[in-house]
C-alpha cells in the first residue's frame, strides 16, 4: 500500500520510476547483475551515465557551453565547492539570505577567506519572505550572487530570477529544480542535492557554465574540482551509481509526461489548491507573505497547537504521512514535489476540512 507521502526530503518518487527500478534490480540491462554490481567504468553503465546526462540536459535546455556534473555530498558540499572552484582568497562574494539554507551557505563561504556581502537578509520577517524585486544592489566586482531560490524549511520562493548585473549568479536549486521550466542561460552555475525532486539523496547536480571554471583553488579537494569531475565522460572515483541511473529515470519519466512545462502546470495547480485550502479557513494559516509562497513546501499551522498531534494521528490513518512542520517552524509541512499527484493535494485538503469541521 503506497501512502502519500509529504516528506521535504528525502522525498516521495514517481511510482512509474521505483516500479522500473524495481523490476530491473537482478538483472539490469541483461547483465545478469543489477546496476548497483556493475563496474562504473563498464560500458553499460557509461552508457547509463551518459543517457542520464543526455536527458537532464534535454528536459532542462541546459545550453552547450555549460557543463553538468554529478557530485556526491549533496546541496551542503557545495556551500564549500562553489567559493573553492569560483574564488581566490580576498574575493568579493555576494549572497541572498532568505533562510536556512542561504544562511548555511554563507557561513560556509566564510571559512574561505572572503568578503562575503549579505546584500540582503530576510531573517528579520524569520524568513517568510523574499527580498523585493530591485530592492538590493550587488556588487559589481563580487564573483557570484547566490541565492536559494526555494527555500525548503521556510517555504520561501523568489517569484522571479534575480538581476545580478554582470555578476555570474548562483542558485541552490535544490528544491524547485525540475518543478517547472527555468532559463539555465541566466545562470553561471545552478546545483541541487537530488533528493527533493531528482531521485535519492547523496547526489548533487551541478550545471555551470564552462567560462567560470579553471579557478579553482590548489586547495580544493579533487573530488570537488569540477575541472576533474564530470558526469559520464571522466569518473575520477566510484560515482553513486545506483543514484544516477535513478536520476536517469526520473529524467525519462518527465520527458514521457510532457517536460517541465506540463510539470510547471500540475505544480501550479497543486499549490493552488493547497493554499486555496488553508486561506479557505481560519482554523489553518500559512505565515508566507503571498508573493514569496513556495509551490513546493507549504508550511501551516493549526489555530490550536494542542491538536498538532491529534492531526498527525488521523493523517497518518488516512495514508497522508510526514506532514509534521520542521521543528524550527512548527506546525505542519507539506512538500509537494513533482512526484506527489493532486490527487495526493485533494486528499490533504479533504483531510483537512473534516478536521477542521470535526475538532475545531
Ligand atoms: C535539502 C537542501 C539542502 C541540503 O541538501 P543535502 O543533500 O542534505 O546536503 C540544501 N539546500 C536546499 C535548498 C535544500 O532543500
Amino acid at each position: 500500500m503506497r501512502v502519500y507521502n509529504f516528506s521535504a526530503g528525502p522525498a516521495q518518487l514517481p511510482l512509474p520510476v521505483l516500479e522500473r527500478a524495481a523490476s530491473e534490480l537482478t538483472d539490469w540491462s541483461g547483465s545478469g547483475m543489477s546496476v548497483l554490481e556493475v563496474s562504473h567504468r563498464g560500458k553499460d553503465f557509461v552508457a547509463c551515465a551518459a543517457d542520464a546526462e543526455a536527458t537532464l540536459r534535454r528536459v532542462m535546455g541546459v545550453p552547450e557551453d555549460y557543463r553538468v556534473l554529478f557530485l556526491q555530498g549533496g546541496a551542503t558540499a557545495q556551500f564549500a565547492g562553489i567559493p573553492l572552484n569560483l574564488t581566490a582568497p580576498g574575493d568579493t562574494v555576494a549572497y541572498l539570505n532568505t533562510g536556512q539554507w542561504s544562511a548555511k551557505a554563507v557561513e560556509q563561504a566564510r571559512a574561505y577567506d572572503l568578503d562575503v556581502v549579505v546584500v540582503a537578509d530576510e531573517a528579520a520577517s524569520s524568513y517568510t519572505t523574499t527580498p523585493e524585486e530591485g530592492s538590493f544592489s550587488v556588487p559589481q566586482d563580487a564573483r557570484y550572487l547566490h541565492y536559494t531560490p526555494n527555500e525548503t524549511i521556510g517555504g520561501v520562493e523568489f517569484g522571479y530570477v534575480p538581476d545580478a548585473g554582470d555578476v555570474a549568479l548562483v542558485a541552490d536549486a535544490s528544491s524547485t529544480i525540475l518543478s517547472r521550466p527555468l532559463d539555465v542561460s541566466r545562470y553561471g552555475l545552478i546545483y541541487a542535492g537530488a533528493q527533493k525532486n531528482m531521485g535519492p539523496s547523496g547526489l548533487c547536480v551541478v550545471i555551470v557554465r564552462e567560462d567560470l571554471l579553471g579557478r579553482a583553488r590548489t586547495t580544493t579537494p579533487v573530488v570537488l574540482d569540477y575541472t576533474r569531475m564530470s558526469a559520464a565522460d571522466s569518473m575520477l572515483n566510484t560515482p553513486p551509481t545506483f543514484a544516477v541511473y535513478l536520476l536517469g529515470l526520473i529524467a525519462h519519466w518527465l520527458e514521457d509526461n510532457g517536460g517541465l512545462e506540463a510539470m510547471g502546470e500540475r505544480n501550479r495547480a497543486k499549490a493552488e489548491l493547497l493554499y486555496g485550502a488553508v486561506d479557505a479557513s481560519d482554523f489553518y494559516t500559512n505565515p508566507v507573505q503571498e508573493r514569496s509562497r513556495s509551490w513546493m513546501n507549504v508550511p501551516f499551522t493549526l489555530a490550536d497547537p494542542a491538536l498538532d498531534a491529534d492531526f498527525l494521528l488521523g493523517a497518518q490513518a488516512a495514508g497522508l504521512t510526514n506532514l509534521k512542520g520542521h521543528r524550527s517552524v512548527g506546525g505542519m509541512r507539506a512538500s509537494i514535489y513533482n512526484a506527489m499527484p493532486i490527487e495526493g493535494v485533494q486528499a490533504l485538503v479533504d483531510y483537512m476540512t473534516d478536521f477542521e469541521a470535526t475538532r475545531a
